[in-house]
């Protein structure tokens, strides 16, 4: 099952819970064993998922609830700190600092994506402003080194490997020393992977880590690998001291779950995932905008990031501003529309967006959803500034909505989707009102109220 499968399965089952008439046991039980069965298709390993179960009970004790209550919240609050604490063990990973070298070693099974992945970390933090190094221990593997080479080479990153040495422990320590000696400030480690688990594997993991002694040991794993994720996981962390996860492949049809998996396994946070096979394909990973993400109530954090990309600069204030105080009319939803087809991948924003996960943008229908966005467009260029900047959809009666379909070329049942679309996403938008703005003008320091 795919992230945005799972993220339908798990919205629709708070979303009947929600709805029913009575929130008793049944509807609780009903709710929890559809997220249950969402889960474990998707890969999370069953105790985890039997654990999370277990505690949203414990939490959402509903005979001691007193009348008054809002159960529904109570529910789905409970679900979302329990997911997020699936995947967020507490802790935060070692991150470098420009003033003081720091070795990265990264691990994990062959074919997992670490070769790539060590380029897509070392590439994301050169445009940081550090000065990064790679250095190829893979002496297992051949063409290991030309692999790390020819990345290396394109994303302009030096680096360091050999055709002959065959102890992987002895190039390391020269790669690292001579960094150093180079005042490199982030220097990223690549290591053999071996076809399966097995001791030779670990334990020349371990003859690495011992001898360049990393500031972060890096375990990346791919995301399709299933339900033997949480063993994997395991298995290198009893080896050597991961630190954190880079989850790889979560483009196409991997299964989000192993995610889950892991971060329990090794206790260490994920802190990237890998979204494709370009140097760019790479984002850093959150757990609470995720889970957000995966209930439906969209990611606004990334959302934002996305936004100050394509926004510009003296808009930004303005618009969230609006956005900030629920004021959403269709000049803002016009405005969001031309911003997101502007945004690139609509995919990437669509899934960001509160509520339009999995509705408004079915997996493999980018090209419909853009063609639906650009007819929406059209039809509120037949409307006039009022309709514009009116947030109360009452004001379009049937003279109205015959104008606009006749003004656009498209039929009344059209518009009248079009304005549902609009009512659905007002009452998204009205959701986060919460947002605030912590320095004028500054979109990057957007946070969330805790309580939205
Ligand atoms: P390693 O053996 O662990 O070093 O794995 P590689 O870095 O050689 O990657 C194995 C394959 O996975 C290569 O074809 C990569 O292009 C591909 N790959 C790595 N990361 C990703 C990703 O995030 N998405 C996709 N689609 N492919 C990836």
């Amino acid at each position: 099952m795919v992230l945005a499968e799972l993220c339908g399965r798990i919205t629709g089952a708070i979303q009947q819970m929600k709805n029913a008439t009575i929130v008793d046991e049944k509807a609780l039980n009903d709710c929890l064993n559809e997220i249950t069965r969402a889960l474990l298709q998707s890969d999370v390993s069953f105790h985890l998922v039997k654990e999370m179960q277990t505690n949203i009970k414990k939490i959402v004790n509903l005979e001691d609830l007193a009348v008054g209550h809002n159960k529904r919240r109570i529910i789905e609050q409970a679900i979302f700190c329990e997911l997020c604490k699936m995947l967020d063990p507490g802790k935060s990973a070692f991150a470098p600092k420009k003033t003081k070298p720091s070795v990265v070693l990264f691990v994990g099974l062959q074919g997992a994506g670490k070769t790539t992945t060590c380029t897509k970390y070392a590439y994301y933090h050169q445009k940081k402003g550090y000065k990064p190094a790679l250095v190829c221990a893979d002496t297992f593997r051949a063409g290991a080194f030309d692999q790390l080479k020819q990345n290396a080479t394109k994303a302009k990153i030096p680096f360091y490997g050999s055709y002959t040495e065959s102890d992987p422990a002895k190039i390391a320590v020269e790669g690292v020393d001579r960094f150093k000696k180079e005042n490199c400030d982030l220097i990223i480690v690549d290591t053999s992977g071996r076809h399966k688990q097995e001791a030779s594997l670990f334990e020349e993991m371990r003859q690495v880590a011992e001898a360049t002694k990393p500031d972060l040991v890096i375990f990346a794993m791919d995301s399709s690998i299933g339900q033997a994720a949480f063993e994997q996981a395991q298995a290198f962390k009893q080896s050597v001291a991961v630190g954190a996860v880079i989850i790889t492949k979560m483009d196409g049809h991997a299964k989000g779950g192993g995610a889950l998996s892991a971060v329990a396994a090794t206790k260490s946070p994920v802190i990237f995932i890998g979204t494709g096979e370009h140097m760019d394909d790479f984002e850093i990973f959150d757990a609470k905008p995720f889970v957000s993400r995966l209930l439906g109530n969209g990611d606004w954090s990334g959302f934002v990031n996305k936004l100050q990309e394509v926004v510009p600069k003296d808009q930004q204030p303005e618009l969230l501003e609006k956005l900030s105080h629920g004021n959403f009319t269709l000049r803002i939803m016009y405005d969001q529309f031309q911003n997101i087809l502007n945004m690139g991948p609509l995919k990437e924003v669509f899934s960001m967006l509160p509520g339009i996960c999995a509705e408004m943008m079915p997996e493999g229908h980018e090209k419909e959803s853009q063609a639906k966005i650009k007819r929406y467009m059209t039809m509120m260029d037949s409307m006039t500034n009022e309709e514009l900047d009116s947030s109360n959809p009452k004001v379009f009666n049937g003279s109205k909505i015959m104008r606009i379909a006749r003004g656009s070329g498209r039929i009344v049942t059209e518009v009248m989707d079009m304005l549902e679309e609009y009512k659905r996403l007002a009452t998204m938008w009205g959701k986060v009102k919460g947002l605030k703005m912590l320095e004028k003008g500054n979109m990057s320091s957007l946070s969330r109220n805790k309580n939205s």
